[in-house]
């Protein structure tokens, strides 16, 4: 099983990103970052430990950092600073070949609008992996035949791409990460430019592959359904923070950062009538306009005073691990 360590990442955009490094690591927010060195911040010392569960969910809304997080594991994005282990490789030390190695070999991405290589028969794709390692067509083909028949599509082996619907594409890119045999699958949003009703097949078989298969699979959504199916393990991001992440049961049993409770009462309940379902006020800042102290208080229905003026710092308590000045309610804070 891999273990995947993101230690203190932090992503600074723009140029001045060094005088804007150190004013992070001296408490500086957002805001005042901004205005004196024109930088945003991304991400903003993210840490991560993922050893010891195969299927791993990064959640939170649109604007949260998730997918600027992942991307950094396999160095689409570069950090700023940071650390970031997968099955002992330090990441950032590969040098270009080691890098393309790593990432033929190691770790597979499946992102949402993937593009399959059009001119490329669906074979072809799903075996492109195996082919790079230096595997003849002969010995690859009966693999990727395996993978084409898991999700569903055999016989369509030697269709081309413009010839599947967006699930089936979908369902071929998942086949090809899957071929190509990585320790580590990261899948961003997999699913959500599809049907609802194939929604549920694909993140089966990913978790049935990866569980059978001993790989470690990092999903990302802010589908809560998804995560109640699939995950042994969350981390909650907000606004690119890490806010709460711990085993997925104690996570939803119970909930301690304010905007993990508000994601999960989110979630339709059975028999729930129309009209009832709570949501959170307002919406994710963009990444120019955090707001200082904890970056939740103007939609939290929890803040107190203090929420604006400093910002909570990521506590850990045993396996659980929560950034919010009063986890158990500001009465008991
Ligand atoms: Fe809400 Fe304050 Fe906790 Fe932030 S620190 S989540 S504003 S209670």
């Amino acid at each position: 099983m891999t273990d995947i360590a993101i230690r203190n990442v932090s992503k600074i955009f723009g140029g001045n990103w060094k005088a804007a490094l150190a004013m992070t690591k001296d408490g500086a927010d957002k805001a005042e970052i901004l205005a004196k060195t024109g930088c945003s911040v991304g991400l903003d010392d993210v840490s991560l430990d993922i050893a010891g569960s195969r299927i791993f969910v990064i959640m939170g809304l649109s604007g949260s950092g998730k997918s600027t997080l992942v991307r950094h594991i396999n160095r689409l994005i570069e950090p700023t600073s940071g650390e970031i282990l997968v099955g002992g490789s330090n990441v950032l030390d590969l040098r270009a070949k080691d890098l393309r190695d790593f990432r033929n070999r190691r770790v597979s991405m499946v992102f949402q609008n993937f593009g399959l290589m059009p001119h490329r028969t669906v074979m072809q794709n799903v075996v492109y992996g195996q082919r790079v390692r230096g595997l003849s067509k002969a010995e690859a083909n009966p693999i990727g035949m395996q993978w084409i028949e898991t999700v569903g599509l055999a016989g369509y082996e030697n269709k081309m791409p413009h010839q599947l619907s967006g699930g089936m594409k979908q369902r071929i890119v998942i086949a090809m990460a899957l071929a190509a045999d990585p320790e580590l699958i990261v899948a961003d949003e997999p699913t959500t430019a599809l049907d609802v009703t194939i929604q549920a097949q694909i993140i089966q078989i990913m978790v049935e592959a990866a569980r059978a298969r001993g790989l470690a699979l990092m999903l990302i959504t802010h589908d809560m359904g998804v995560v109640a199916q699939a995950a042994d393990r969350v981390a909650v991001l907000y606004a690119g923070r890490l806010v709460e992440a711990d085993r997925v049961g104690p996570i939803f049993g119970q909930p301690r950062h304010p905007y993990t409770r508000d994601l999960i009462a989110c979630i339709p309940r059975e028999g729930q009538a129309p009209g009832t379902l709570r949501g959170i006020p307002g919406s994710v800042p963009g990444v120019f306009n955090y707001p200082a102290g904890c970056r939740f208080h103007p939609r939290c229905r929890e803040a107190q005073g203090l929420c604006a003026a400093e910002v909570p710092p990521l506590r850990q308590e045993g396996p659980r691990a929560v950034a919010c000045h009063f986890p158990n309610g500001a009465a008991h804070g």
